[in-house]
C-alpha cells in the first residue's frame, strides 16, 4: 500500500541512482482508491523519464455511467481528462517556487510528470483509457529527482507519494471536474460523429456548417482566428443541407455530394482553408475549435505532390505509362519521385488503401499531373502523363471515388466538374450553371479517358533492421512534419525510414509513435510470408469502433490513434518496402 511507498523511497534514499528501479511494481492508495503501477523507471537522472499508470475504478471517479455508454463517449471522456491532467501540471509546474505547495512539480527536464497533451482534435489516446466499464487508466511518465547520481528519498515522495495523488484526484474525481466542460466536450464529440455518420447515406462527402470558424490564427498555429478578424462560414442557399443531431435538433451548412467537386475564386478568397478544414474533417474537434460541426468522408485522402519520397512497386499506370526507356509503372519503384510521379502514386496507394474521396489543392500539386491543355495535346504527342483531369470521372464511375479539387486558373476543370463553388470573401458561391455556360462559350477539348485502369494491390514485407540502431530512439526513423510546421531542418531526417511529412492530415506527434510502433507490428506479421496490404490493415484495425488504429502495450501513454489509411501511407513511404507478387 501507499505506507509501503513512503518506506521504500526512505530506504533508498541516498542510494545510487540505479535503487529506483526497487520501485518497478504496484502501490496501493486509498481516498482516493486507485493503483499506482511504476512500469519502466529510468536508469539515471537525464534517461528518458519513468513511465507510470495510475488505474482507478470506474465507481470511484463518481463519474456519470453514461459516460460508458459508447466507445465514442469514452474516447470523448478520456480526451477531456487527458487535456485537465495536462494542464493541472502545467500550472503547477508554471506556478513553482510561489509558496511551498507547488514543491515537487518541476523535474530535471522541465516538469516532475508529463501527459502527452492534445492538440485540437479529439482522439483516441493511450494517456488515458476506459478498460470495458471498470476502470480508467492514467498513464504519464515521472522524472526521478536526484542531486548528482543520489537518490533524492524525501523529494521523491512529494513527487510520488502526494503530488501524484493531487494530480489524480483533480484529473480523475468527477467532484473536482468542471462537469459542465466535460459533459459539453463529450456531447459535442458525440454529435460530431452522428453528422459524420449522415454524410454516406445522404450521398455526401463532406458538411460544413453555417457559423463554422475555418482560418486559424496564423500558418502555424491550429487554434482559430480571433472571431472579430474571421469570417463565420455561410452555405450558399443552393447548396445548403440540414443534418440531423441526436437530439433531433437540426443544423444547417453546405453539403458537398458525390462526384467532381471544384472549389475556385481569386486567390486569397479562402479555398485552401476551406479545403484544410474539410481534410481535417476526419476528425473530431474539441468544442470552441470552429471546425467542431464540419465533417468530412472518414476515408478522405488529401494527395499531393511529394517529391523525394520512395515509392515501391506501384501500379501507376493510369496516369503514367511509356516512360522513356521502358521503364514499367505497373510496378514503378523509384527512391526519389517526381512531383508526378509521387502524385500519382499518392493518388493509387490511397484507393488500394480504401479511399473514396482525394482533395487536392492546386497550390500543392504538381501542375503536370492535374490537367493538360488542348495546345500541349497537340504539340506534345510522346507524353507518358495522362493527367487526373482525364480520369476523375473514370474514377468516380468506376470505383466511386470523389475528388474535390481546389483550383483558381485552371478553366479545363470546369469541363469534368458536377459541382462549382466560387469562394468569394471567404463565403461560397455556387456558379455550376455559369461554368456550364462559360465551357458552352469557351469549349475545350480535354480528352476524356472512359476507363480508369488497374489498381495496385501491393504483398508486402517490411523489415525494420538497420533502421533500428541502438541508439535511436522511435522518432530517428521516422521523420515528421506536424500538421501546418515548416519541414523539419534535420539532417538526421535525411536517413529516415520513413518521412512522414508529406502526410497532412497526421495532426499529432503521438500518431507517428502508434504508426512507429505498428510498423514493428507489420514487421513480425510480415516475418514469414508478404501479404496484402489490404489483409495488413485490417490486422491493425483496433477495437474503437472508429476505424482508426491505437497500439496500446503496457508501456507509453504517449500514442495517439490514426487511421489505417495513414499506417497505409507510411508502409508505402517505407524506404527498403520488400514487394512481392
Ligand atoms: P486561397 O487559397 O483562396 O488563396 P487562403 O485559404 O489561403 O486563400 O486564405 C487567404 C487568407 O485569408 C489566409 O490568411 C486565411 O487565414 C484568411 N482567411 C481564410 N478564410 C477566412 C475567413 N473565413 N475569415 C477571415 N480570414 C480568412
Ligand atoms: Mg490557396
Amino acid at each position: 500500500d501507499w505506507n509501503q511507498l513512503h518506506a521504500d523511497l526512505h530506504q533508498i534514499d541516498g542510494s545510487q541512482y540505479g535503487a529506483y528501479h526497487q520501485l518497478r511494481g504496484q502501490y496501493h492508495h486509498v481516498e482516493p482508491t486507485f493503483t499506482l503501477s511504476v512500469d519502466r523507471v529510468q536508469g539515471d537522472p537525464y534517461a528518458p523519464p519513468s513511465q507510470v499508470r495510475c488505474i482507478m475504478p470506474w465507481q470511484e471517479t463518481g463519474l456519470p455511467n453514461d459516460y460508458l455508454a459508447s466507445d465514442i463517449r469514452k474516447v470523448a471522456a478520456c480526451d477531456l481528462i487527458t487535456r485537465v491532467a495536462a494542464d493541472v501540471i502545467r500550472e503547477r509546474h508554471m506556478n513553482r517556487g510561489i509558496g511551498d505547495g507547488n514543491v515537487g512539480w518541476s523535474g530535471p527536464k522541465g516538469g516532475a510528470f508529463n501527459i502527452n497533451s492534445p492538440g485540437q482534435e479529439v482522439l483516441p489516446r493511450t494517456s488515458a483509457m476506459i478498460a470495458g466499464s471498470e476502470t480508467i487508466e492514467l498513464r504519464f511518465t515521472v522524472s526521478l529527482p536526484a542531486a548528482g547520481r543520489r537518490i533524492l528519498g524525501p523529494q521523491a515522495w512529494q513527487i510520488l507519494g502526494i503530488n501524484l495523488v493531487e494530480m489524480i484526484s483533480q484529473s480523475l474525481l468527477h467532484r473536482n471536474l468542471h462537469s459542465d466542460k466535460l459533459r459539453e466536450h463529450v456531447m459535442s464529440v458525440e454529435r460530431q460523429h452522428a453528422l459524420r455518420a449522415q454524410l454516406l447515406p445522404r450521398g455526401l462527402i463532406a458538411f460544413i456548417a453555417n457559423g463554422s470558424i475555418l482560418p486559424r490564427a496564423s500558418g502555424a498555429a491550429a487554434l482559430p482566428m480571433d472571431s472579430s478578424n474571421a469570417v463565420p462560414f455561410k452555405s450558399p442557399k443552393e447548396a445548403e443541407v440540414s443534418l440531423t443531431c441526436l437530439d433531433g435538433s437540426k443544423v444547417q451548412g453546405m453539403g458537398i455530394p458525390r462526384g467532381i467537386t471544384l472549389l475556385t475564386g481569386g486567390g486569397f478568397h479562402g479555398k485552401s482553408t476551406l479545403l484544410e478544414a474539410i481534410e481535417l474533417g476526419i476528425y473530431n474537434h474539441i468544442p470552441g475549435d470552429g471546425r467542431e460541426s464540419v465533417v468530412t468522408d472518414p476515408t478522405a485522402v488529401k494527395i499531393r505532390a511529394e517529391d523525394g519520397r520512395s515509392v515501391s512497386a506501384v501500379d501507376i499506370s493510369p496516369f503514367i505509362a511509356n516512360l522513356p526507356g521502358n521503364k514499367d509503372t505497373k510496378t514503378f519503384s523509384t527512391d526519389d519521385a517526381s512531383g508526378s510521379t509521387s502524385m500519382a502514386a499518392n493518388i493509387q496507394e490511397a484507393m488500394e488503401g480504401g479511399c473514396k474521396t482525394v482533395l487536392i489543392d492546386e497550390d500543392s500539386s504538381a501542375t503536370n499531373l492535374l490537367v493538360r491543355d488542348q495546345r500541349m495535346q497537340s504539340l506534345i504527342q510522346k507524353e507518358p502523363i495522362t493527367p487526373l483531369i482525364s480520369k476523375a470521372k473514370a474514377m468516380y464511375n468506376e470505383h466511386g471515388v470523389s475528388t474535390i479539387i481546389v483550383i483558381g486558373g485552371l478553366g479545363d476543370w470546369l469541363t469534368v466538374s458536377d459541382n462549382v463553388i466560387l469562394m468569394d470573401s471567404y463565403i461560397p458561391r455556387i456558379i455550376t450553371d455559369q461554368a456550364k455556360a462559360v465551357v458552352e462559350r469557351y469549349p475545350s477539348l480535354v480528352a476524356q479517358d472512359t476507363t480508369y485502369g488497374t489498381l495496385p494491390e501491393r504483398k508486402v514485407r517490411l523489415s525494420l533492421r538497420g533502421f533500428k540502431s541502438p541508439h535511436a530512439t522511435r522518432m530517428n526513423f521516422i521523420g515528421i512534419r506536424p500538421q501546418n510546421q515548416s519541414p523539419v531542418d534535420d539532417p538526421a531526417q535525411g536517413e529516415a525510414g520513413v518521412d512522414l511529412s508529406g502526410l497532412d492530415q497526421m495532426v499529432e506527434i503521438g500518431q507517428t509513435r502508434s504508426i512507429a510502433a505498428m510498423l514493428e507490428g507489420v514487421e513480425k506479421a510480415t516475418a514469414s510470408q508478404a501479404l496484402p496490404l489490404s489483409a495488413l490493415l485490417e490486422r491493425m484495425d483496433s477495437n474503437l469502433g472508429l476505424e482508426t488504429c491505437l497500439p496500446v502495450s503496457l508501456f507509453g501513454g504517449d500514442r495517439v490513434a490514426v487511421r489505417r489509411l495513414e499506417l497505409a501511407a507510411a508502409i508505402s513511404r517505407f524506404r527498403g518496402l520488400q514487394v512481392h507478387d
